[in-house]
């Protein structure tokens, strides 16, 4: 199986129009799951591209197993892609459809016989073999798809936003499924997203890109647990971290961070970095899980209305206002009794913040 290696990529559609892709090193490594996460128009699918050799990158390289493939065509590359929306020919069952991506192979009909059987059984879908694309759903199509992609037995599959056109819980069942069979057949998957969810419970790595810069690469827990920057905190998690921005100030103890009302005393390893910086400018971020509300008034504590209550059930997402301030969003168990209109206090705990420089957006943890 293939382990992807790109070097110093950039990819320009026009000279000096927009950079799709700006010196972009990855290293997929054998057998590997990597997400390619960020917002639409981050480079994502440009940078898919460019693997499969769909684009030829306007500088850098690309290497298969150590073997510069840059200017390969696709078809010489030995690997696989599947689409946000299948490419099933109308006309032909199931069957054919997977034998087609076989059609050049010439591989005795006995092996492809066997090789479709051993894709159905894998995505279990021996029931469709016979029927046409229109008799299927969206999700059944996906995995007549994804098996046409593995009987080629490819060093790689490529996945450019898969599961996008299906409902919530059908990309829910199919995630596992993916994942699943990645791991069975041991290959190189470059998966394209821009669903977080789908990021965090599929990938062995995300890597997070943003206006065609690479932002972070890690496991998913590492890129949830230390974000590089403000862009990967706020994008990774849902609903997405609150920040306040605000200043460190010194104390006899130590530095607190203070926003208006909000004072938070820094301790453990925080503080040590907030110490390096001195007094200074600094946003704070807290996820919603680790804001803490109380209805009391409260030293140290930030003053928010409610503006909306989220029941989920088993918690509840309060979303609150503050001064015309950006919405705050805090997940609290559903025994917090609250109603839109009503006041609530704010704090938060040092060992729950991040700390981000204003400036280079940072992570201060990072610096
Ligand atoms: P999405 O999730 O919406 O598909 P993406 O992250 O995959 O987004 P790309 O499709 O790689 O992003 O696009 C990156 C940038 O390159 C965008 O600004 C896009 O407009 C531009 N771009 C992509 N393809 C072309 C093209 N063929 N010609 C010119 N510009 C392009």
């Amino acid at each position: 199986m293939a382990e992807i290696l790109i070097e110093k990529m950039r990819k320009e559609f026009a000279k000096g129009g927009t950079v799709a892709v700006n010196e972009l090193t990855l290293h997929i490594k054998d057998g590997e799951l990597m997400v390619l996460l960020g917002p639409s128009g981050c480079g994502k699918t440009t940078t898919l591209n460019c693997i499969a050799g769909l684009e030829r990158p306007s500088s850098g390289r690309i290497y298969f197993n150590g073997k510069d493939v840059t200017n390969l065509p696709p078809h010489l590359r030995n690997i696989a892609m599947v689409f946000q929306s299948s490419l099933l020919y109308p006309h032909l069952s199931g069957r054919r459809n997977i034998e087609m991506s076989l059609r050049k192979s010439r591989l005795p009909k006995d092996e492809i016989q066997a090789r479709v059987q051993k894709a159905a059984s894998l995505l279990k879908i021996e029931p469709l073999l016979d029927k046409l694309p229109s008799e299927m759903s969206g999700g059944e199509r996906q995995r007549v798809a994804t098996a046409k992609a593995i009987v080629r037995e490819p060093e790689a599959f490529l996945m450019d936003e898969p599961l996008a056109n299906l409902d919530a819980a059908l990309r829910e069942s199919l995630r596992p499924e993916l994942v699943n069979l990645q791991e069975t057949l041991g290959v190189t998957m470059v998966f394209v997203t821009h669903d977080q969810v789908e990021a965090m419970t599929m990938g062995d790595r995300i890597a997070v890109m943003n206006n065609g810069n690479l932002q972070q690469v890690g496991p998913p827990e590492e890129v949830y647990n230390s974000p590089a920057n403000l862009f990967v905190a706020g994008f990774v998690g849902s609903p997405p971290m609150n920040f306040f921005s605000g200043r460190l100030a010194r104390t006899e103890g130590g530095f607190d961070f203070i926003y208006k009302e909000l004072q938070v005393e820094l301790s453990g390893r925080i503080l040590e970095n907030a110490a390096k910086l001195g007094e200074t400018e600094i946003v704070l971020g807290v996820r919603p899980q680790h804001l803490r509300l109380c209805r009391s008034v409260q030293s140290g504590a930030l003053e928010a209305r409610v503006f909306g209550i989220e029941r989920l059930g088993k918690e509840f997402i309060i979303i609150m206002e503050h001064e015309g301030d950006a919405r705050l969003k805090a997940i609290v168990p559903p025994d917090f009794t609250t109603k839109p209109g009503e006041i609530v206090y704010i704090t938060a705990k040092s060992e729950q913040v991040f700390l981000f420089d204003p400036k280079t957006e940072k992570n201060i943890a990072f610096m």
